[in-house]
């Protein structure tokens, strides 16, 4: 959510953060701006919407030439989006860009105006850099130290002081912040994929750490001013990993990045066949002794639990509760020391999956991220954690996050089975390699982008979907539907078949499309008698099975057969035509996949 990016080293500072902006906009955003030191002064360039309006004021107006600078791109929540609400905020001596939100921004403004500060915007950034100025004494450090004393809330902030034209300060606590370290040149940003272009070595900032960035040297300190040893992480993504190769939008290529996601996740951890997560802590005498699972998490993250609750206690008999993190944080939960709390974040930094942690830890129940984004906060903060290997995912809508988070539920379905003696080892090496076989499975589902280009050109016009199936299909639909609303902005919903005659079939017309999967062999004929109800009330239905289910082609209008492997491993595949189809409806619609309305990727507010 949001980007903080900043520059300083012999190259054209507007250009790099320009570059290193656009390689934020992923994480979706309203507005952009940038202040760069130009003949030893702030200037200053920002407005609302996408970054090329930027980019064009700067060619049509004044684009600032120096060599140190910041920049932004905001995702408004203290303040419409507009010119003015825009970052950087400051003045002409001490000037910031900020992610995150000021919670006690109010008894701030309260006190500098009383103070004599008058405010522009309606944001609470603004009351930080009003802050930063009225405690400015010369010393950048004993300035910042003040003002973070002060703030309460969360910030990623970028600053910088006149009289310090060539440098930058960092200082971050709840939003994340890195700083990039490169030969004579050094920058900040909120995520790797900004930097890769430039340099893979970073620092990663914690909190409360103060940075300052000089082009040939960076400094961190800690809040009492000790000078700090950082470790230099290396980015092991690679900079094809955050361009868009030729693919038309990132989610097409992430879609098929697929394959190669779960393979990098899944094959680290099989030893002899059998799954071993004790890299990441997990031991098989420690999953004996789990009586019960939470699995907590928000959107798509939150959907890969409910299919590994199905699998879970399906395959190892150990009760799973799934909980929406927003929910789970202010609903009393009974857990206590004996439970496992597993969180699920592709970012590591979902605002409302951090608070569940920290309700999961001071319950003193032992807890398990599942993240993709090494060294974010949960990861951290969580007693153990496993990397999922997706590689950055810069498509808003989640694909390929979800397909390795789901691998994982698998590993951890079949370790935890095998340890309470639930399957044998034999069973368990079984399974085991038919998880890895999906990659191929799922470059053969591939093949089937045409049929649902054309399905996605017949649903583009309804106004609400249904989604249904049953057991792990009803589970993997929620995933589907929710990728559908994301993108295409259709009302849809995802339905147990079995559920749909007790109230909802009133909704079934001809105006319906209902999409109905059913790739579970034991619920088969009952899917197919919930497909000929909505059939019978007029829905176009579009089926998606088994290659080899034994179905008329008359049964739906389009059935979309897709390669089979064991029952329970099937949403790995299924998810797959539904991502296809979320994808060419909003194509079709001329809607912004990558980039979807009013969606942030890693949304850090509650
Ligand atoms: N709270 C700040 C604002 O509304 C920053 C939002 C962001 O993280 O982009 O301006």
């Amino acid at each position: 959510m949001c980007g903080v990016v900043g520059y300083v080293g012999d190259r054209d500072c507007t250009d790099v953060l320009i570059n290193a902006l656009s390689k934020l906009e992923y994480r979706g955003y309203d507005s952009a701006g940038i202040a760069v030191f130009e003949r030893n002064k702030i200037v200053v360039e920002k407005c609302q919407g996408k970054l090329k309006n930027l980019v064009t004021k700067l060619e049509s107006e004044h684009k600032p030439l120096g060599h140190c600078g910041i920049g932004h791109t905001r995702w408004a929540t203290h303040g419409e989006p507009s010119d003015i609400n825009s970052h950087p905020h400051g003045n002409k001596r001490v000037t910031i860009v900020h992610n995150g939100i000021i919670e006690n921004y109010r008894q701030l403004k309260d006190f500098l105006s009383n103070e004599g500060y008058s405010f522009e915007s309606q944001t609470d950034t603004e009351t930080v850099a009003k802050l930063l100025d009225y405690y400015y004494d010369g010393n950048p450090l004993d300035t910042i130290t003040k003002v973070v004393t002060e703030i309460e809330g969360s910030y990623a902030l970028g600053i910088i002081f006149r009289d310090f034209p060539d440098t930058i300060f960092a200082v971050r606590k709840d939003s994340p912040l890195i700083v990039g370290l490169g030969e004579n040149e050094n920058f900040i940003a909120s995520d790797v994929p900004a930097i890769l272009k430039y340099t893979k070595n970073y620092y990663l900032l914690e909190q409360d750490e103060i940075a300052i960035i000089k082009k040939d040297r960076v400094k961190v300190y800690d809040v009492h001013h000790n000078l700090l040893n950082k470790e230099v992480m290396v980015a092991d993504w690679d900079i094809n990993s955050a361009e868009k190769c030729g693919y038309e939008h990132f989610m097409l290529k992430e879609i098929h990045e697929q394959p190669t996601a779960i393979t990098n996740t899944v094959s680290p951890r099989v030893f002899d066949g059998m799954p071993n997560l004790e890299e990441c802590g997990i031991t098989v005498d420690y999953l004996k002794g789990i009586s019960r699972l939470f699995i907590v998490a928000c959107g798509t993250a939150m959907h890969a639990g409910i299919v590994g609750k199905y699998v879970i206690e399906d395959l190892a008999r150990v009760p799973v509760t799934v909980d929406m993190a927003s929910e789970f944080i202010y609903r009393n939960p009974i857990i206590d020391s004996s439970d496992l709390v597993i969180l699920i974040s592709q970012s590591g930094e979902t605002a409302d999956t951090k608070s569940a942690l920290k309700l999961a830890k001071q319950c003193g129940a032992k807890t398990l991220s599942i993240v993709n984004v090494v060294g974010s906060s949960i990861a951290r903060e969580s007693d153990m954690v496993i990397y999922t290997h997706a590689g950055p995912e810069i498509s808003v809508a989640s694909t390929k996050a979800y397909s390795v988070q789901l691998a994982i539920m698998y590993l951890i379905a079949f370790e935890l089975s095998y340890a309470k003696e639930k399957i044998s080892l034999d069973a368990c090496k079984e399974y085991t390699s038919k998880l890895m076989d999906i990659p191929n499975l799922i470059t053969e589902t591939l093949e089937h982008k045409n049929i649902c280009q054309k399905i996605a050109s017949k649903i583009m016009n309804a106004t609400s979907l249904l989604y249904i199936g049953r057991g792990l299909d009803y589970a993997l639909s929620m995933e589907g539907s929710l990728k559908l609303k994301e993108l295409s902005y259709i009302h849809s919903e995802a339905y147990a078949s079995g559920e749909l005659k007790h109230g909802t079939i009133s909704l079934v017309d001809d105006e319906m499309p209902v999409i109905a999967v059913a790739t579970q062999d034991r619920l088969f004929d009952k899917t197919i008698s919930n497909i000929k109800e909505v059939k019978a009330r007029g829905a176009k239905v579009i089926l998606v099975c088994k290659e080899s289910a034994n179905v008329d082609d008359d049964i739906a209008d389009y059935i979309i057969r897709i390669p089979a492997t064991d029952n329970i491993l099937m949403p790995m595949i299924t998810t797959v035509p539904l991502q296809l189809i979320a994808y060419y409806t909003a194509v079709h619609r001329g809607n912004n996949v990558d980039q979807p309305r009013n969606l942030a990727k890693s949304v850090t507010v509650e």
